[in-house]
């Protein structure tokens, strides 16, 4: 560094949008781009992130404050993951100092060291303790005999060693420890390979297929989109390139929306890769994340399997990225920065140079437009691996059919043969609780959540009404509170009252429910899942939590009990999503050699869509779909940012936007950008505050962009910016 730059610009975790500018101290460790400070920011002490170094600063000199501590002596972050940061804090216009400190593990942003720390079974001498070593007066007695040991130790040492020091060790080294002197290492946090007992089964000629195409490619980045239906082998295909990347001396990264729903395909990465990997989900402990992070960064994990914010773990030898389920609206984040994980996994890739695959038995329609205009390749594959056979569909038309709690005839009778059979069935309904509405049947009142415009849902088991928006919770009333009423009833249903109409039906069967509800317990999930695939259960009911990434050998039947929801959605979205989830539930059914049969219940059997359905059809609706988008001129045919704004008090959300809305005027038309008016949102209430947006559709991205650069400062000028709460949302994915 000159000596001249004796300016750093840091990243503070703020919400303003800048980085700020101090001064170097005239002593010390000479920071780089990437390392951590620690700054004074207005009344508190900060820990930042340098993004620039520079000679001079806009403001003067007198009122430039000092940098209190350089915290790290090489970058945090690789160049090449700060570079994509900042990108996405431009992309996604969120201020930069909380997109770095999103990026960091917890313990990292509090400014702790980067090294692991705590659950111990080794230590390691931090810098601050080597410079305490080599500072006056020395340190004496046992502290300075586990220091010094531990310095001559290349800086780990474990208890073996303290024990033959002093048998008074351990109270010594926490006062080391608490003095920032040295650190434990966690048990060690990666999942090591373990080659399985089966060969890799031969691949079938699609799978073949797409892994030629991809060993093929030439270097450099490229975007697959990997369309196979349920159960046609894409993890195979995955494991194939993985193995073939690690071959190549290369780390890879693969993303899925939820580890505790798929502790399966953990598993099958272990037994098929030869490298360790590290699984980072939002589970762990901050000492496992620490831990994940930084062997992630150090090269020892090579293959890190990870959800959403895994899209941010530092990788210095980057050779591929694998987004399974990319379609999962999972890896969307719904709040403070709201990026989304697969298209930072694409700029990522393109920035790295690298391949990107996209894997999905329903792709999203973005991706699947994508792949039509030539910027994605599409790879199929089209059958199941194996010889197995999707299954077929039969609509079960509910205008002419009665339902016992949700149960159309055809559908008890289909659960009764594979109860004969000792086959397995599912049940799926979008869900949970019992009934969706309490109603009296005298006067017509409706039980309300108090914090939100919704309908509490009621729980039997636990004797509760509950918000599935906000959480509030009641008790049952046992009468009406409006006419006094005796006639309260739950209408519509939910897991549980099917569960419960089922075992009225088949006495003797072994039903599992599978929702939020029943599986909150910690291990639950897993217990429920084991017993199924042990065969210990006949009937499963579920919710969307059945839908991902199962396989059951013995399940033979898939019953969806509410499939037109998706219809009737607020959100142009939703016809999308109910498609994709009740194919990916269908998916379930038959995928071993056993055949499988699909029962859907519909009130319009007729609907494209649901024909679509029953031939396993899902490029034929999404051609439906994105003709659809086209005319409503909805993305992907144009890109849309949404500001949002909540307040308790009402009409301020709207009055907000309504500035919003008069400044974006004032900035003249910006071609290709329209800004709609404000409108209440389609919850309006909740958690009792009123809820507000304002739609900015573009036809170009880069067009979208000027403006909302432009148009940002405006809104946080705006004097009622302050009275509300407001977020800029840009490719927004949920719209309620
Ligand atoms: P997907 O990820 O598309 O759902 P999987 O890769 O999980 O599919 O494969 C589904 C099942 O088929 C798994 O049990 C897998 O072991 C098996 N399988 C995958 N590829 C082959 C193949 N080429 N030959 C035989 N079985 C295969
Ligand atoms: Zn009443
Ligand atoms: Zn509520």
């Amino acid at each position: 560094m000159s000596p001249a730059k004796r300016i750093v610009q840091v990243a503070v975790p703020s919400p303003l949008a800048q980085t700020f500018d101090y001064l170097l101290p005239r002593q010390g460790i000479s920071p780089v781009i990437g390392v951590r400070v620690r700054v004074p920011f207005g009344k508190r002490s900060v820990v930042g992130i340098v993004t620039g170094l520079a000679a001079d600063s806009a403001l003067p000199a007198a009122r430039l404050r000092t940098v209190q501590q350089v915290l790290d002596a090489d970058p945090l972050f690789p160049p090449d993951l700060l570079e994509l940061l900042l990108w996405a804090s431009d992309y996604y216009h969120h201020p930069v100092g909380e997109v770095l400190s999103t990026a960091l593990p917890l313990v990292l942003r509090r400014g702790r060291p980067a090294i692991p720390s705590g659950g111990a079974e080794g230590w390691v001498i931090t810098g601050a303790g080597r410079s305490r070593l080599a500072t006056h007066p020395p340190l004496r007695g046992i502290p300075a005999a586990l220091l010094s040991t531990l310095a001559g130790h290349e800086g780990i040492a474990g208890p073996s060693v303290f024990e033959a020091l002093s048998d008074r060790w351990r109270p010594a080294l926490r006062s080391l420890v608490s003095r920032g002197w040295v650190s434990g290492l966690p048990r060690d946090c990666l999942v090591q390979p373990e080659p399985g007992p089966a060969a890799p089964p031969v691949l079938g000629a699609a799978q073949e297929a797409a892994v030629v195409a991809m060993t093929r490619a030439a270097p450099g980045f490229h975007c697959y989109l990997l369309h196979g239906v349920t159960g046609s082998g894409k993890t195979e295909v995955y494991l194939r390139i993985v193995s073939q990347a690690l071959a190549a001396g290369g780390q890879v990264l693969v993303l899925v929306p939820e580890i505790g729903l798929t502790p399966q395909l953990v598993e099958r990465f272990r037994q098929r890769c030869a490298g360790a990997i590290a699984v980072i989900h939002s589970a762990l402990s901050e000492t496992e994340r620490l831990c994940a992070w930084l062997r992630a960064r150090d090269g020892t994990a090579r293959v890190v399997l990870g959800t959403r914010s895994a899209v941010f773990a530092p990788m210095k030898a980057l050779r591929l990225i694998v987004v399974d389920e990319e379609h999962d609206a999972s890896y969307k984040q719904q709040d403070g920065f709201r990026y989304s994980a697969r298209d930072v996994a694409i700029r990522r890739s393109q920035h790295g140079k690298i391949p990107v695959v996209l894997g999905s038995a329903t792709p999203s329609l973005e991706s699947l437009h994508n792949a039509r205009q030539g910027r994605y390749t599409l790879l199929q594959l089209p059958e199941r691996a194996g010889g197995a056979q999707l299954p077929p569909v039969r609509l079960l038309d509910l205008r002419r059919l009665a339902r016992a709690d949700g149960l159309a005839p055809p559908l008890v009778a289909a659960v009764n043969e594979r109860l004969k059979r000792r086959e397995q069935s599912l049940l799926f309904i979008n869900r949970r609780g019992f009934a969706p509405v309490l109603m009296c049947h005298d006067c017509g009142w409706i039980a309300p959540c108090p914090r939100c415009d919704a309908r509490m849902t009621l729980h039997k088991a636990d004797g509760v009404l509950r918000c599935h928006h906000c959480g509030s919770a009641a008790s049952t009333p046992s009468a009406c509170p409006v006419c006094q009423g005796q006639s309260l009833r739950g209408l519509g249903e939910g897991t549980e009252r099917v569960e419960a109409a089922l075992a009225r039906v088949f006495p003797g069967a072994c039903i599992e429910r599978i929702d939020r509800d029943s599986t909150r317990r910690k291990g639950a999930l897993e217990e429920k899942l084991g017993r199924v695939r042990a065969g210990d259960a006949d009937i499963l009911v579920g919710t969307q939590m059945l839908a991902k990434g199962h396989d059951f050998p013995n399940l033979t039947l898939v019953g969806v009990l509410n499939a037109d929801q998706g219809l009737y959605g607020q959100d142009f979205r939703s016809a999308e999503q109910m498609f994709q989830r009740i194919m990916q539930v269908a998916g379930r059914a038959g995928r071993a050699g056993k055949p499988g049969e699909v029962l859907i219940q519909t009130f319009h059997p007729e609907h494209p869509l649901f024909l679509a359905l029953g031939r396993h059809d899902y490029s034929g609706f999404a051609d439906f779909a994105l003709q659809e988008r086209q005319e409503a001129q909805f993305p992907p045919y144009c890109h849309l940012a949404l500001l949002r704004a909540e307040s308790p008090r009402r009409g301020s959300a709207l009055a907000f936007l309504a500035q919003a809305r008069a400044a974006a005027d004032t900035l003249g038309p910006v071609a290709g950008v329209t800004v709609m008016d404000p409108v209440p949102s389609p919850m309006e209430r909740r958690l009792g505050r009123y809820r507000a947006q304002l739609l900015v559709q573009a036809s170009r991205r880069p067009a979208l962009h000027r403006f909302l650069g432009l148009w940002l400062p405006c809104i946080t000028a705006a004097s009622l910016a302050r009275r509300v709460r407001w977020a800029l949302d840009v490719d927004p994915l949920d719209m309620s």
